[in-house]
């Protein structure tokens, strides 16, 4: 069988279960099969393809029908222009969350002076997408930093692992297991200047009503926020107190309506010079916070 008649079969599979980008998701398919550019997919329709491609790339396509993640299929996706390894069991990391980054990035060259070391915690990190973006940025810049990356999932650490790898950052950076903070007695760290975190925050029984791509595949642990999806914002937030320097910024990524409630318990929780930054749909989307002396 030739690209062209393979990808033509696998567009309309894709299109029949009513997937949007399926002639872009088939092409994506076919490209990392053969290891090509998706130009040269789409420009060269009448190469054959191996037997062995032709077979995974009938496996692959039997997932994506079933409505598994094609960034789960293809093993990796795009965030913050890095390349992330993703599969089963972590979160795939979300174009919104690209702005925690981008604020992240803005008020660390703001507020730090450029030859300051920062020390950079992103807890509920999962893929470890947030925490690595901004390491990667600031080692871009020159800028000494050190990078720790806390989740409590083992699944979700091993893909974090295995990113910073992929963006040679175990020299900085080190990852953790524990239930939001690494124990300070096994990294030689108790306060952060700055705390990162996405973590999970859908209402826990909006879950089942989510996408199926979503529901079916991702793991619950990383989207339930509780009875009111607030339930990580209410420790973080509590205890964030005792995990910051002086200054210290807490960054929070949460849901489009709770941007209020998340900077009430920034504020309760005694953080100064709060503020919110929205999203490209127009929600705020960011909610920050400084300690500034305990
Ligand atoms: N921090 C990770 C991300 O943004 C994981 C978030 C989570 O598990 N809720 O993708």
């Amino acid at each position: 069988m030739t690209v062209g008649q393979l990808f033509r079969s696998m567009r309309l599979s894709l299109a029949e279960i009513g997937i949007e980008a399926a002639r872009h998701e088939a092409a994506l398919l076919i490209a990392a099969r053969c290891n090509w550019s998706l130009h040269r997919v789409y420009s060269h329709p009448e190469i054959e393809v191996a037997p062995l491609q032709h077979e995974q790339l009938q496996a692959d396509l039997q997932r994506r029908l079933k409505h598994e993640p094609i960034a789960y299929i293809l093993g990796q996706t795009e965030f913050y222009g890095l390349g992330f390894s993703v599969g089963p069991g972590v979160l795939i990391p979300r174009a919104d969350t690209e702005r925690l980054v981008e604020i992240a990035l803005e008020h660390i060259q703001t507020h730090f002076p450029p030859d300051r070391g920062v020390h950079v915690l992103d807890t509920c990190t999962g893929s470890g997408c947030v925490g690595i973006s901004v390491a990667v940025h600031l080692a871009a810049q020159g800028r000494p930093f050190q990078l720790d990356l806390v989740d409590q999932d083992p699944v979700a650490l091993g893909y974090a692992r295995d990113n910073v790898q992929r963006h040679r950052l175990n020299d900085v950076a080190h990852v953790w297991q524990a239930d939001l903070w690494p124990d300070p007695a096994l990294s030689g760290h108790d306060r952060y200047d700055v705390i990162l975190a996405n973590p999970p925050y859908i209402v826990k029984a909006d879950v089942p009503g989510l996408m199926p791509d979503v529901t079916r595949f991702e793991p619950w642990i990383a989207l339930d926020g509780g009875a009111d999806g607030l339930d990580f914002y209410r420790r973080l937030t509590r205890e964030a107190v005792r995990r910051l320097k002086t200054p210290g910024l807490l960054l929070l990524e949460h849901g489009y309506d709770q941007a209020q409630a998340v900077d009430n318990l920034c504020a309760e929780a005694g953080l100064c010079n709060r503020f919110a930054r929205y999203d490209y749909g127009g929600h705020p989307r960011v909610t920050g916070g400084w300690l500034l002396e305990v």
